[in-house]
């Protein structure tokens, strides 16, 4: 009997896996388990920093800031069992965003989607403080509100450049609108300095920006008229999450081994199994397993396949750089300088700040160049079980100049070299901490037609494809599915129960259920005639259940 399996990343689709496999009586339990992470916590892109902060200690999430209950069924229902009572979660209703942007003609440009900047103030007229909530820009917001509303009843599949061309006349100023509300939106869920309205779907949007209407089960999370509601953050920081998932792993089937500060450096087939070599504190390893699951991002498994034997060129680089290679970089600093904070806004009233004033540019529209924009989340206003006033996140969808270069693992789908781009950062004496990384995006969309290739490069499962590799290694991950907790997690699932048959452990929860089909179903292992080629939009489908899933019982 074959039972060894090492899972690759310690995030929350990793250890996921790790956890399916060790429910009870189950599919799945004989399997025993390596881990092996190349940090020293768990957690990945939950990752939470302790920052030592006016003689205390602030847990900064660097990854995973927040998450809504709504839309992340399987994380709600993994969370109400016993054995997580101990992750502390609080609702946080109140996620305002404030955008600050380079003046125009000397007036201000900014606005804040909170009562305090007047968002609700139709009356707001053009040179006060919060100038862009002018009585235009107002009824453009409550116009596309209402467009984003509607597509519930229909029209889910259309791309936001064919709405606006088509209903230019419904906007007092069109163009204003895009460039100085919207673009702040998109960019924030498009990782950062791209809007991509020729992508982005109001099937994309509707989960989180719509709502059925206030009272009724689906209110709306991060409505662009008002500030957002339903969201919830972690007390103890991302990383607690998945440490008391591997807490439970750990319980449920004692014995599994957990390698930290281990670097896979390579894996690769031979005979019937998969070889996988690694450097710790210890030294160099090299074993084999019956089964391997990676779950690191696409650049990191693609150094890691390439490294040895042919398997690499002969199957998985078709099916791997072209997820690589769209992979985005980002960029962030914990750090306590106040000037990077747009001036117009420093009263401080925002959970997350857009700012452009520093990305002035009067050959694009809305004179800033919104690549070069960036966000900075307010500690203070987040954490409320501690002092955190004057500690900021600033995240860049770039790697900005005046960092150290980043160390990033060589990577043979030619990613090409890491861009530096000038743009305002903290002084370095009050930077506290700050990281490389690559991400892809909250959107399911993106990379849909790749990541529904993947299923060929997936070793042996409980679906059959003709011609799909014959070895036993997998691959889970945000990559694979979404970039977000929710859907990290639903991948490492899908992996468990395709290749180990082990089952999701909240089947019972209807609308988990739901959202854990729609994954594997359209995404990882595509059923029927349509396996990956071609890319039907599923966008629609995807809002259709979520919408379902949010307006049912648990
Ligand atoms: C800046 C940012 C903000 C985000 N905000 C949110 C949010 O608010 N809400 C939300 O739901 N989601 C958010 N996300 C998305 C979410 O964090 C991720 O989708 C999710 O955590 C990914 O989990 P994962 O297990 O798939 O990958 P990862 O968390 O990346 O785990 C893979 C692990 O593999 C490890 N690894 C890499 N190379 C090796 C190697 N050679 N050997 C061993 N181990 C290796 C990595 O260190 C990593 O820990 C955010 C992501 C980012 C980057």
């Amino acid at each position: 009997m074959t039972t060894n399996v090492c899972i690759i990343g310690g995030g929350v689709s990793g250890v996921g896996a790790w956890w399916c496999l060790s429910q009870p009586n189950q599919p799945g339990y004989e399997w025993n388990v390596t881990l092996l992470h190349n940090a020293a916590s768990l957690g990945g892109h939950a990752w939470t920093v302790p920052v030592p902060f006016k003689g205390q200690t602030v847990n900064v999430d660097t990854g995973v800031q927040f998450y809504a209950p709504l839309l992340y069924r399987n994380i709600d229902a993994i969370l109400a069992r016993q054995e997580f009572s101990k992750v502390l979660t609080q609702p946080y209703d109140g996620l305002k965003v404030g955008c600050g942007f380079p003046r125009a003609a000397g007036a201000m440009q900014n606005w804040g989607n909170m009562p305090d900047y007047g968002a609700t103030d139709t009356t707001k007229a053009p040179g006060s403080p919060f100038a862009l909530y002018s009585p235009a820009m107002w009824a453009d917001a409550v116009t596309f509100q209402d467009a984003v509303d509607a597509s519930v009843l229909g029209g889910l599949s259309q791309t936001l450049d064919p709405y606006f061309a088509a209903n230019a006349a419904k906007y007092q100023d069109l163009a204003t609108f895009q460039n100085m509300f919207l673009a702040s939106y998109l960019s924030i869920i498009n990782g950062y300095g791209a809007t991509l309205t020729d992508q982005v779907t109001f099937g994309d949007l509707l989960p989180l920006f719509g709502s059925l209407g206030s009272g009724s089960p689906w209110p709306g999370l991060a409505r662009f008229t008002e500030p957002s509601q339903g969201f919830t953050r972690f007390v103890d920081g991302a990383s607690s999450f998945v440490e008391a998932m591997a807490a439970s792993a750990a319980q449920n089937k004692p014995g599994a081994t957990v390698t930290y500060n281990a670097d896979v450096t390579a894996v690769y087939p031979e005979d019937q199994a998969a070889v996988v070599e690694w450097t710790d504190g210890t030294g160099s390893h090299s074993q084999s397993f019956d089964k391997v699951i990676i779950t690191t991002d696409m650049q990191a498994t693609s150094s890691m396949l390439a490294a040895k034997g042919t398997a690499w060129s002969s199957l998985y680089e078709k099916y791997i750089c072209p997820l690589a290679t769209q992979l985005l970089p980002g960029y962030c600093m914990v750090h306590t300088d106040s000037s990077v904070l747009s001036p117009d806004l420093a009263e401080g009233e925002e959970t997350v700040q857009f700012t452009a004033y520093y990305a002035g540019d009067d050959t694009q529209p809305g004179d800033y160049n919104l690549f070069l924009t960036y966000t900075t989340y307010l500690q203070g206003n987040i954490h409320s079980e501690c002092d955190a006033d004057g500690l900021y996140l600033t995240m860049y969808g770039y790697v900005p100049e005046g960092v150290p270069q980043p160390v990033r693992p060589s990577n043979p789908c030619n990613a090409g070299p890491i861009t530096q781009y000038p743009s305002k950062i903290p002084a370095q004496d009050t930077v506290l901490f700050q990281e490389y990384w690559t991400h892809g995006m909250w959107l399911p969309q993106f990379m849909l037609a790749e990541k529904r290739a993947m299923h060929m490069a997936q070793g042996p499962g409980n679906i059959n494809y003709q011609g799909q590799s014959p070895y036993p290694i997998y691959f889970a991950g945000n990559n694979l599915t979404a970039d977000s907790l929710e859907h990290a997690f639903l991948s490492g699932a899908i992996i468990a129960d395709y290749a180990f048959a082990a089952p999701l452990p909240v089947i019972d929860n209807i609308p988990a259920a739901l959202m854990y089909e729609l994954f594997k179903e359209e995404f990882m292992f595509p059923t029927g005639t349509s396996t990956g080629a071609d890319t039907p939009d599923v966008s629609a489908r995807q809002a259709e259940i979520l919408l379902h899933a949010l307006t049912s019982p648990t």
